[in-house]
């Protein structure tokens, strides 16, 4: 967490020292650079709610760090901790993010200065509706304009609450609740989007395993998930669901940190068992054969294929990467490593697969729900059962070829249709397998060993594009 203003400003000096030395290797136009790095705009909005018949004051900030597409796009953070450098931080990769999985949105990220653990329903709700109103008076949010989405201390149902008061105020518009992805099924979502962040961790780690030549220099044997030993950082939405995905393949979760401490169990721990336990009794800690360790933080140095930090920027910094013994570090957070802690990991042979790439699963969803919210349509409703008649015409033309039968189960299987959440996943996993052998390519052309300057490199070389046509409105 940005604990205090001056880490903010580190969180965003690291974010510019990954760019800069991405752009050290571009061909562009060193103007051109110094606007791909820029934030175009900031708004700062101070706005009164009453709670329990006293007034509050609370602060709000929205950052537009590209307009180069429209709309921008990028979560909202409900936090005590959100600064101004910290926002731009992560509005500045969310940028670098869409270019590098194709999503055609420039970067955004918004904040208010709130605690959600201590808030009631009632004061989140009041909040929300009222941060989204001052964001609508000024036409810093719409589906053309920028479209926010859930992050740190946000969910579905806040963004249920964004897409009412917009519609509210934007009544009769027909595209209304493209304003905000992130949303719950039954109020404009999409299925597969709450997971999506994790699963698209889940499918680039997975894609790393299968790359020879990169498990090679880590280390690792074996090219698929089975057996391989992971400790992730934060059982939040993120975490827990790409710790989740990647236990179903067959990884073995040996450590799990959270606040309150860290749990340990060299034999594996049952991910979604010690989920429930930490709901159930508030705290990770205590839970079945594992070791407890007081300091979380330790947990993090703990031998291990894959550290997964999964909660938020500058978890592993100067102080502690000279003792992280993991082979890859999976940045499921924003920002997890920090640029001084990046070389060092690297000095170690330590591979980092970075967050503007491994956590881009969750704006991919978003662009999926958004364009179903342009369209007004659930995808594969009008396609599924003519595709299903199609591949029953075929199974009974290879049936009656064949003189054999298949089970029921057999039949069930081949004929299936594509429905939303079979298309939202596929969309995903092919968006994740693309980039990581974009990124891979950039690496062998450019000759660059590390993956995160060859990821922002990809990203600027695609977002010049859209400003070879600049000067046309001097
Ligand atoms: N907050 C998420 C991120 O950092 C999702 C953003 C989005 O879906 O717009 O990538």
């Amino acid at each position: 967490m940005a604990k205090t203003d001056n880490e903010g400003r580190k969180f965003l000096e690291s974010v510019h020292q990954f760019f800069d030395h991405a752009a050290s290797y571009s061909k562009l136009d060193p103007g051109i650079l110094a606007q791909i790095k820029t934030c175009n705009s900031v708004y700062k909005v101070s706005f009164p709610v009453e709670i329990e018949g006293r007034v509050e004051v609370f602060e709000g900030i929205r950052v537009q760090h590209s307009h180069h597409k429209l709309p921008s796009k990028g979560g909202i953070r409900f936090s005590m901790q959100v600064d101004e450098d910290e926002v731009k931080a992560l509005a500045t990769i969310m940028t670098f993010k869409c270019a590098v999985v194709d999503v055609p949105f420039g970067g955004a990220k918004g904040g208010v200065k709130i605690n959600p653990r201590t808030s009631s329903v009632k004061t989140l709700e009041k909040v929300t509706r009222r941060y989204a109103a001052e964001l609508i008076k000024r036409n810093l949010i719409g589906p053309g304009m920028d479209v926010p989405a859930p992050d740190y201390g946000t969910g579905s149902r806040e963004m249920a609450w964004i897409a009412d008061t917009y519609q509210a105020l934007k009544y009769g518009e027909t595209n209304a609740l493209g304003c905000v992805t992130g949303k719950p099924v039954g109020q404009g979502g999409i299925r597969g989007r709450a997971e999506a962040t994790g699963l698209g961790i889940y499918y680039g780690i997975r894609e790393a395993f299968s790359d020879t030549d990169l498990m090679k220099k880590a280390g690792i044997e074996g090219n698929t998930m089975e057996g391989k030993r992971i400790i992730v950082q934060g059982l939040g939405n993120v975490g827990y669901n790409a710790a989740n995905f990647c236990q179903q393949d067959g990884a073995i979760i040996i450590g799990i940190a959270e606040r309150e401490g860290g749990i340990y169990n060299s034999n594996g721990i049952d991910v979604a068992e010690a989920f429930k336990h930490r709901s159930e009794t508030g705290s990770i800690l205590n839970f079945g054969q594992c070791k407890n360790f007081e300091n979380s933080a330790d947990l993090l140095e703990e031998e291990c294929d894959v550290l997964l930090p999964a909660a938020l920027e500058n978890q592993i910094n100067a102080d502690n990467a000279g003792r992280i013994k993991a082979k890859i570090v999976a940045e499921g957070a924003n920002g997890p490593v920090t640029r001084d802690a990046e070389k060092i990991l690297l000095q170690k042979g330590i591979i980092i697969i970075p967050d503007l790439y491994l956590n881009a699963g969750g704006v991919t969803v978003s662009y999926f729900e958004w364009l179903k919210n342009l369209s007004n349509v659930r995808f594969g409703r009008m396609g599924k059962r003519a595709e299903e008649a199609s591949h029953r015409r075929l199974v009974n033309a290879i049936e009656s070829a064949s003189g054999k039968s298949m089970s029921t189960h057999e039949r069930s299987l081949l004929i299936q249709g594509s429905d939303e959440i079979s298309l939202v996943r596929s969309g995903l996993e092919d968006t994740m397998i693309n980039a990581y052998h974009e990124v891979r390519g950039v690496m062998n052309r450019k000759d660059i060993e590390d993956m995160r300057t060859a990821a922002f490199l990809s990203a600027i070389e695609k977002i010049g594009v859209s400003y070879e046509a600049l000067g046309i409105f001097p």
